[in-house]
């Protein structure tokens, strides 16, 4: 069965609003093995919603649209519907009978447009709502059917649960899901991690493997399908294992709710480490996403935004005279830095940044994106240097600093080496 959504609505297709129901109805109809092959998002135009019902009844079995049932002029659903599959619109006398209860039942008026919500095409059936006054539709024509429903968001997804999963499930669907699994990476690029994985992101295959970067992380997204759940994941474990497996140390977890500080407070906590930060082009980003992440105390202890050359010095111990022989940004006071941060509270793992994050302040000499990040433990203390480039935004630069940072603690602690 192909699917497809249509989001109806000019405040989804203008700027103002987000198409939030295709996103929950594609997951929804994954659940019951449906899958949703195209979305359309179109404002309230009747041409234009006719237009689109015909071209979606032409290529695919199943057609939900959300939105444009309720009672004003610009809710156009039902006559759009109408005129896409040829059929005249008939007043429905148990929608009407509803719509005339709800508003018993609340003491309020009812005006004619009202009325109008209970119009339907010829040959559909109308799908009860609970909450609302509007009812949906359910429409067979010819080997297409429709499902229309509601846009205010509960009530669409209400009127799916109940109205049309039992529907949707009569019609065959429900004997298979579709499961998605997430494997993030951190490290590489998105085409130099493609270049490694040609055979699993090919065309065709099952798992169908489709590779998303987000903010420098890499994800491969695993999809199949099986009678239940289990046999689907039955069906993804050996390409995740592949995946875990060829990429080894640039895997940073198993779902996607997990990113380069999630993993490297996974390993902070299995090493028994904890660990202090030394911020100074970051301006804390690192000590906020470390601390987003519930129960984290046992394994971050604190830090300190150390921006000023003074605030090295006056916090973390950084040598005066260090800082006026090779600058703040430098190998050096990144060293400095993360030897102070871990001293001063006695932490296992310091760890630093220091760099210009721009727009200005470049130089020839150390242009902007250069970052040095520090790392000290008992062995000692080594730093590395980043190229971010100067091209890139400020928050960008600041970004990338603190995801190499954790990521090196991550490294550093998996494979026990020091980087030096
Ligand atoms: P409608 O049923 O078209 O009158 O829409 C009623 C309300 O639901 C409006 O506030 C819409 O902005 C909201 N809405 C409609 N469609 C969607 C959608 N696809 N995603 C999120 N909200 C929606
Ligand atoms: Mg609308």
């Amino acid at each position: 069965m192909i699917a497809e959504i249509i989001a109806v609505g000019s405040e989804l297709v203008n700027g103002e609003k987000l198409d939030t129901n295709s996103q929950w109805l594609s997951r929804a109809l994954g659940k019951l093995g449906v899958s949703v092959h195209f979305h359309t998002t179109l404002g309230d135009d009747l041409a234009e919603n006719v237009a689109a019902f015909q071209v979606a009844k032409d290529r695919a079995n199943l057609v939900i649209v959300t939105g444009g049932l309720g009672p004003t002029q610009d809710d156009l659903t039902r006559e759009a519907l109408a005129e896409a599959t040829g059929e005249p619109l008939a007043q429905d006398e148990e929608s009407l009978k509803a719509i005339v209860d709800f508003f018993e039942r609340r003491g309020r008026v009812m005006t004619d447009r009202n009325r109008v919500q209970a119009m339907l095409p010829f040959g559909s059936e109308p799908l009860p709502n609970r909450v609302g006054t509007a009812p949906g539709i359910w429409m067979r024509h010819g080997d297409c059917t429709f499902a229309c429903l509601p846009g205010v968001p509960y009530e669409m997804r209400l009127m799916f649960e109940e109205q049309v999963d039992p529907r949707l499930r009569a019609l065959g669907a429900g004997s298979s899901v579709i499961l998605h699994r997430v494997i993030p990476l951190f490290g590489k690029g998105e085409a130099e991690i493609e270049s490694m994985a040609l055979d699993l992101t090919a065309r065709g295959r099952d798992p169908e493997v489709g590779i998303t970067a987000h903010d420098a992380t890499i994800s491969f997204r695993v999809s199949t399908s099986g009678a239940t759940e289990a046999e689907a994941l039955a069906r993804l474990e050996p390409t995740l294992a592949i995946i875990r497996e060829r990429f080894g140390d640039l895997v940073l977890g198993d779902s996607e709710s997990v990113d380069v500080p999630e993993a490297a407070v996974n390993e902070l906590a299995r090493t028994h480490k904890t660990l202090a930060t030394a911020e100074s082009c970051t301006g804390g980003l690192i000590a906020h996403q470390l601390t987003k992440i519930a129960g984290v105390s046992e394994q971050y202890l604190g830090g300190v935004v150390s921006y000023a050359n003074h605030a090295k010095v006056a916090w973390l111990g950084v040598p005066d005279s260090l800082i006026a022989k090779h600058g703040a940004v430098s190998p050096e006071v990144a060293e400095a830095m993360a030897i102070g941060a871990r001293t001063a509270v006695g932490a296992d793992i310091g760890l630093s940044v220091t760099g210009v994050a721009g727009p200005g302040g470049g130089t020839a000499e150390k242009p902007v994106g250069l970052v040095y990040i520090g790392l000290a433990d008992a062995q000692g203390a080594s730093t590395r240097r980043l190229s971010l480039g100067a091209e890139q935004p400020r928050h960008v630069i600041q970004s990338r600093s603190a995801k190499h940072a954790l990521n090196w603690v991550r490294l550093h602690l998996l494979k026990g080496e020091t980087g030096r």
